[in-house]
């Protein structure tokens, strides 16, 4: 693998540089020395060959230090016919050429005093390496010797040659440590950035090797590593909770809503591509709502907890290979509270999930023990199967869900399959709730006012308002329709807020136009009764509409009257500690108690339409209204008849002392823009009667 120069570490590159520089300087030394020798050698003997052509007597000296060169030169000059002597002479120390096994220099003295130079033949190679003394030959007479010194190494060689052994040697040294202490732990550390980097692999360390500071880098990187993994163990958990939490229902365990959807969706493509059935059952514990008041709601959790053990032993059982139906697959979930709901893969018939939900019914509708009490726990069960019941998750959920509220319905503890018509009429009833949410929102709640005529006067007195419910698609709705329904709803603390202030608004309306006696009547019902707020709500309705407290009545029912003695009591001295006066509507349907008559601040009494409707045909009728008359007036209260249809019970009613009456006879409720003209047309001809 060729590596680019400049992609090098920078200790690195050192390295590589310091390895070049020495390895040139070894090939150079080398190179020299070769290149010396050879030249030496040649210049030698090609000198000596010249000599040997003008001379038959020459002795030749040659030094060197190098004893095995010198032995090779001195035999290459033997083997020349031409050369007669050859002598050896050792720079100063003469007598150690016999150790070479040379002869002695006979005419050459070792101190060289004879010799005769001849500068012109003086040769040298590489500085003052190399000297040497040529023959002087006169009149064909040898007068003279040639005088070879040969010093061929430079004495530093070897010492160079060390340092260059000792640098090469260094550089490696330095090589291996600098690799060992930077480029390997740098390189471990890149290739542990890039692990990290592309298997997002926080689990890889490097070792905590090298100089201080690359250690100290090491360390403080697995350091970083060590925090990162950490955190993500942290990250993965509290995901994997989040995701548990999401899709797992935390009393029980079981998946929940959204995790048994997805289930039952893959269930349904797979049922679908393979012609299967699938069922949906669907478990709402009866009584679940009485648990929880009589003991706390822990108990109320201990209980589902264990209804849903006891439901996954037997689905497990029967998904098991002790059923009957061996492909039978089972699943169950908590919804809510106290609806589970179960799922059957690969049933085989309608009969095989009526049976499984009546032996589920018998696990389930069992005596509890419970802190020494026991009670029956019993359970409804809807069923829905695929493809009859529907083909989505969804259908299948609400329509088993529709037919378990049918089950409840019809008497609780038992098992009910879907049926379309009946699960049309609920879907219209949940749409008809949904519609209801909005109604107010939307402005499609209107008030119709009915006139309440006093028989001594002869006048209309007063207004009671009545709600409608405009529905965009119905028409005009009944409150007996969608009243106890926004009281279920909760719906009816805000909508009678309205009806409050709607009514005040409208009474001064009618005071600043021409009827300034008139009052209204207002409907409260129990659940707004009891709101806390309810007296704040009244004072602020008369203060926004500048309608004095007197011209407001409030009329509630006699069941909200005997919820609850004290906040009853409390509730009414707030309301008439404001000025408003109090009514009891529909009375003689209820309890009818004397007591709270007494006891609570009253200012009317209203004879339920019951009893008027059959007043002239029915004795006990017109003695029931007639004892209430009278017991109202022993207690200083204004008697109001409602129903009133006929003159002729009109008469008898003003014949008893009844003090105002209320009826289709004097008028039907209206909207406020007829009710309006009704009063402009009786204020100049008084309602003869
Ligand atoms: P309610 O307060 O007893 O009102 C009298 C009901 O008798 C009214 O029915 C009225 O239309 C009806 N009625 C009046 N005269 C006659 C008659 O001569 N013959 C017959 N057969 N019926 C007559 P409506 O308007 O359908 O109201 C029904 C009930 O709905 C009311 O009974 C009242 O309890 C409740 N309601 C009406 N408006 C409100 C409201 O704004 N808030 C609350 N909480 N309840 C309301
Ligand atoms: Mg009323
Ligand atoms: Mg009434």
């Amino acid at each position: 693998m060729i590596i680019s120069f400049r992609k090098l570490s920078f200790y690195t590159k050192i390295l590589t540089i310091t390895l070049l520089l020495t390895f040139g300087v070894t090939i150079l030394t080398i190179t020299i020395y070769i290149i010396h020798n050879i030249s030496q050698d040649q210049n030698l003997i090609s000198l000596l060959s010249e000599i040997a052509n003008e001379s038959s007597e020459i002795s030749a000296g040659v030094l060197d230090k190098n004893h095995k060169l010198i032995t090779e030169k001195l035999n290459k000059l033997r083997r020349n016919p031409d050369i007669l002597t050859v002598d050896v002479h050792l720079s100063k120390d003469h007598a150690s050429n016999e150790r070479f096994g040379v002869e002695k220099a006979t005419n050459l003295t070792a101190d060289g005093k004879n010799r005769i130079y001849n500068q012109e033949k003086y040769l040298s190679l590489f500085d003052t390496d190399f000297e040497i003394t040529l023959p002087i030959i006169k009149e064909n007479k040898s007068i003279g010797k040639i005088y070879i010194k040969a010093i061929d190494r430079n004495p530093y060689t070897d010492s160079f040659f060390l340092m260059t052994a000792l640098t090469t040697l260094i550089a490696i040294f330095m090589a291996m440590y600098l690799s060992n202490m930077i480029t390997e732990p740098l390189i471990s550390l890149v290739n542990a950035i890039k692990t990290i980097t592309t298997d997002q692999n926080y689990s890889v360390r490097v070792k905590e090797k090298g100089g201080t500071e690359i250690t100290t880098l090491m360390t403080a990187f697995n350091g970083m590593l060590d925090t990162i993994q950490h955190n993500e163990k942290i990250q993965q958990e509290s995901l994997a909770e989040i995701q548990r939490l999401s899709y797992y229902d935390p009393l029980t365990g079981l998946p929940n809503r959204d995790l048994f959807k997805v289930y039952l969706q893959n269930s349904l493509t797979d049922a679908k591509k393979n012609s299967l059935l699938v069922s949906i059952l669907y478990l709402d514990l009866d009584h679940f709502k009485n648990i929880n008041a009589r003991f706390s709601h822990n108990s109320a959790d201990i209980f589902v907890q264990e209804i849903s053990k006891k439901l996954n032993q037997y689905l497990n059982e029967l998904g098991g290979l002790s059923s009957e139906n061996k492909n039978l697959i089972t699943s169950l979930s908590r919804l809510n509270g106290d609806e589970f709901i179960i799922c059957l893969k690969n049933v085989r018939s309608i009969e095989e999930v009526e049976s499984i939900a009546a032996q589920i019914l018998s696990f389930v509708n069992q005596p509890y023990h419970f802190h020494e009490s026991q009670f029956l726990s019993t359970a409804s069960i809807g069923i829905a199967v695929y493809p009859y019941h529907g083909e989505t998750a969804e259908t299948l959920i609400k329509n088993a869900a529709t037919a378990a509220y049918i089950s409840k319905d019809e008497g609780k503890g038992n098992y009910k399959i879907f049926d379309t018509k009946v699960g049309k009429k609920i879907d219209n009833q949940i749409k008809f709730e949904n519609d209801l949410y909005k109604a107010l929102e939307r402005h499609e709640l209107v008030l119709h006012y009915q006139p309440k005529y006093h028989l001594q006067s002869k006048r209309i007195i007063s207004l009671e308002a009545l709600l409608r419910w405009n529905h965009p698609k119905i028409g005009l709705v009944p409150p007996d329709e969608f009243i106890p329904l926004a009281e279920n709803m909760g719906l009816i603390i805000d909508i009678g807020a309205w009806v409050i202030k709607e009514s005040c608004q409208q009474c001064q309306k009618w005071h600043n136009t021409g009827f300034p006696e008139l009052r209204v009547d207002v409907n409260v019902s129990a659940r707004q009764f009891l709101d806390a707020e309810l007296d704040f709500k009244v004072k602020s309705a008369l203060t926004e509409s500048h309608l004095a407290p007197h011209f407001l009545e409030l009329e509630i029912t006699e069941s909200a009257i005997m919820i609850n003695d004290d906040q009853t009591l409390a509730t009414l001295q707030a309301l008439k500690s404001i000025g408003v006066s109090i009514s009891v509507d529909d009375f003689g349907t209820g309890y009818s108690s004397l007591r709270y008559l007494i006891k609570y601040p009253l200012n009317t009494v209203k004879i339920d339409k019951s009893f008027i409707a059959y007043i002239l045909e029915n004795q006990s009728s017109a003695t029931i209204a007639k004892a209430i008359i009278n017991l109202a007036h022993n207690l200083n209260l204004t008697v109001v008849a409602e129903g009133v249809e006929t003159i002729a019970q009109l008469n008898y009613l003003r014949s008893v002392g009844c003090d105002i009456i209320q009826g289709y006879y004097i008028s039907r409720p209206l909207p406020a823009e007829e009710l309006t003209a009704f009063l402009t047309n009786h204020s100049t001809k008084p309602f003869e009667t």
